[in-house]
């Protein structure tokens, strides 16, 4: 489309062609005027000097001769005019411009003006005319002519001439004079018209930048614009919508602002999705939950979010045929760094089949994998449980039963009561451990820090496992830094408690899974007397590498034979893993099969 002309040059050039045609117009009409008038003014000047004439002739006819000389001779000295006097038989009794005895009898068509006047025909003040090529002088001429009456009888004529290129440069002077002044008076309307119009149209072109610039989103107060009242109003017409756009542009983005942060708060990934399929934005639990890096706004879904089965269930939900807007869940397993998660996926459509909507419909991802698994675990620990205690539970009933029916004889009622003892010995050590787990799970007890040294610590564990570790025959130590009258004199502050379930039940574990002759040692020391640091090595028959990621799980236990003295809960490191999580410590394990166990722990004391 050809671009329009500006507003500044459609007025000009429509206001130009408008004085143009009026001063043009003008001009033409004041032209003819004048040169009618002049042309009127010079006939009746020419009639008038004719008018003497004839009446000077007709007064003394008598003396005709004489006149005519004398009138030829004053006519002579004006160029601009010619006097031909005639008889009646048409013969030139004188001429102003030349001889008469020279010139041909003029009462002949070739002379009609004079022809005429010698027939009488002109009234008084009436003259015969004609406009034609002298035949003596070779110059064209407007000829006025007039009888002479002398005593009621037409005796002769007489002429007035002038030649009509003086006519016509009397009009060529008007002409030039009327178009000077016609363009002299364009040119000064056209530069007072420009000036006007570019007054006009400063404002209104002020408005159209102000109003260019509202449309590319400037929204800054507009400057001052003066001109008529007309153009104020539109200016503040044109102002109040700026106002309005902009207070309505800060309520859009105050509300946009307030829903970003309200999903970036949203403990839930979330995906906002134009009608196209795009992705406008997403939430931080998403970008942490999919390992997003910035990427470009408006990038498709497929580009984003490159799993099949996800991209199945949204194109498949979104293409629904429902006329609701719809709202869908499924649950998809995903691996993510090796490690699989399983997602709660959620559309929803809140702007259904509408087409251009900025925020179409919202996709939710919600990571359930610690909700399945604590499901999973709960349930595997109400089983285990209830196998836990069912087996110790079952001997003990089929015992009693046994010996109500009298099975036992009286000299068996040793090993019955030793049988007996072992179940309900091992019923005290599960709930023991049920009781001791919940108390590290739970975590809502404050714990109760109190001091102790290393020295302490070591003889507690001295005198409660040397003795068990000597029946095992298995060498035991306690080891303690080289320079303890220093740091293990030290005191420290801590959960003593909680310590006391880490050391037992490692050393316990320790002590249960050496074999007779093997060595178990445990190391304390402080690092940086801030940091406890505990390590229980044995000379046990290990843990393979698949089940040292799986031993701190509760009531889980590597398979293999076990003597009677290995039997345990299957609880005592998850009791371990659990309580120093509280004491706000780690643990570690490096273990070889057929070598050893090695358990690091540290705790911030
Ligand atoms: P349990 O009551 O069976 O000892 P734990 O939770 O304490 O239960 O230990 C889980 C499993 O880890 C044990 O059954 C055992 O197979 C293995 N285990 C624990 N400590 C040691 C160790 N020091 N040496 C070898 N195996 C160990």
């Amino acid at each position: 489309m050809p671009r329009p002309r500006s507003f500044f040059f459609s007025l000009l050039i429509s206001n130009l062609l408008l004085i143009a045609t009026i001063l043009g117009l003008g001009s033409w009409w004041t032209f003819r005027e004048m040169d009618r008038q002049a042309n009127w003014n010079s006939r009746r000047f020419q009639g008038q000097l004719l008018s003497l004439a004839k009446d000077g002739l007709e007064d003394n006819w008598r003396d005709a001769a004489k006149i005519i000389e004398q009138y030829c001779r004053s006519y002579a000295s004006r160029p601009e005019f010619r006097l031909t006097v005639i008889d009646a038989e048409g013969n030139v009794l004188g001429d102003s411009d030349h001889a008469a005895e020279k010139m041909e009898a003029h009462n002949n068509e070739n002379h009609p003006e004079l022809l005429e006047a010698l027939q009488g025909t002109t009234l008084k003040d009436t003259f015969a005319e004609s406009t034609r090529l002298s035949r003596t002088k070779r110059i064209r001429y407007r000829y006025l002519a007039s009888p002479i009456r002398h005593e009621n009888a037409v005796v002769g004529a007489v002429r007035v001439a002038v030649p009509v290129s003086d006519l016509t440069e009397d009009r060529r002077r008007l002409s030039s004079g009327i178009s000077t002044g016609f363009w002299l008076m364009l040119l000064s309307a056209a530069f007072f018209v420009t000036i006007l119009i570019w007054l006009w149209s400063k404002p209104l072109k002020a408005i159209s930048s102000a109003t260019r610039q509202i449309a590319e989103g400037n929204l800054d107060p507009m400057p001052d614009v003066g001109g008529s009242s007309e153009m104020l109003e539109l200016f503040d017409a044109v102002d109040s919508m700026r106002q309005t756009v902009s207070r309505q542009l800060e309520t859009i983005t105050w509300q946009r602002e307030r829903l970003q942060s309200v999903l970036k708060h949203l403990p839930d990934a979330v995906f906002a999705l134009d009608s196209e399929d795009r992705i406008v934005y997403y939430n931080g639990a998403a970008e942490h939950l999919f390992g997003l890096e910035a990427f470009s706004i408006s990038l498709s879904i497929q580009y984003l979010l490159r799993l099949p089965e996800i991209l199945d269930f949204y194109f498949s939900r979104r293409e629904s045929s429902s006329r609701e807007p719809v709202r869908e869940q499924t649950m998809i397993e995903i691996r993510q760094n090796g490690a699989r998660k399983m997602i709660e996926w959620e559309l929803v459509d809140i702007a259904h089949r509408r087409q251009d909507e900025d925020i179409a419909c919202l996709l939710i991802a919600r990571d359930q994998t610690d909700v399945i698994q604590t499901e999973r675990m709960k349930a595997d620990f109400v089983a285990n449980t209830s196998h836990e205690l069912r087996t110790p539970l079952t001997s003990i009933r089929m015992t009693i039963d046994n010996a109500l029916d009298g099975i036992y004889p009286v000299s068996a009622y040793g090993e019955v009561f030793e049988m007996l003892d072992r179940n309900i010995h091992r019923l005290e050590a599960l709930t023991d451990d049920l009781l001791a787990l919940h108390d590290v799970e739970d975590g809502t007890g404050t714990p109760i820090r109190e001091k102790t040294t290393l020295m302490e610590q070591k003889t507690w564990i001295d005198e409660t496992f040397c003795r068990k570790a000597d029946e095992m025959r298995i060498g035991f130590r306690v080891v303690l830094p080289e320079n303890l009258s220093e740091v293990a004199a030290s005191c420290f502050f801590v959960d003593t408690k909680r310590l006391e379930l880490v050391l037992q039940n490692l050393i316990d574990n320790a002590l249960k899974f050496t074999p007779a002759d093997g060595k178990v040692e445990l190391r304390l020391s402080l690092l940086d007397e801030n940091m406890l640091s505990v390590e229980c090595e044995d000379t046990g028959c290990g843990i393979s590498p698949e089940n040292q990621s799986r031993v701190f799980e509760r009531f889980y236990r590597v398979k293999q034979r076990k003597t009677e003295r290995q039997r345990g809960t299957g609880l005592g490191l998850s009791i371990v893993k659990h309580a120093v999580e509280r004491l706000g410590g780690s643990i570690s394990l490096s273990s070889q099969v057929g070598v050893g166990s090695l358990f690091i722990v540290r705790v911030p004391v």
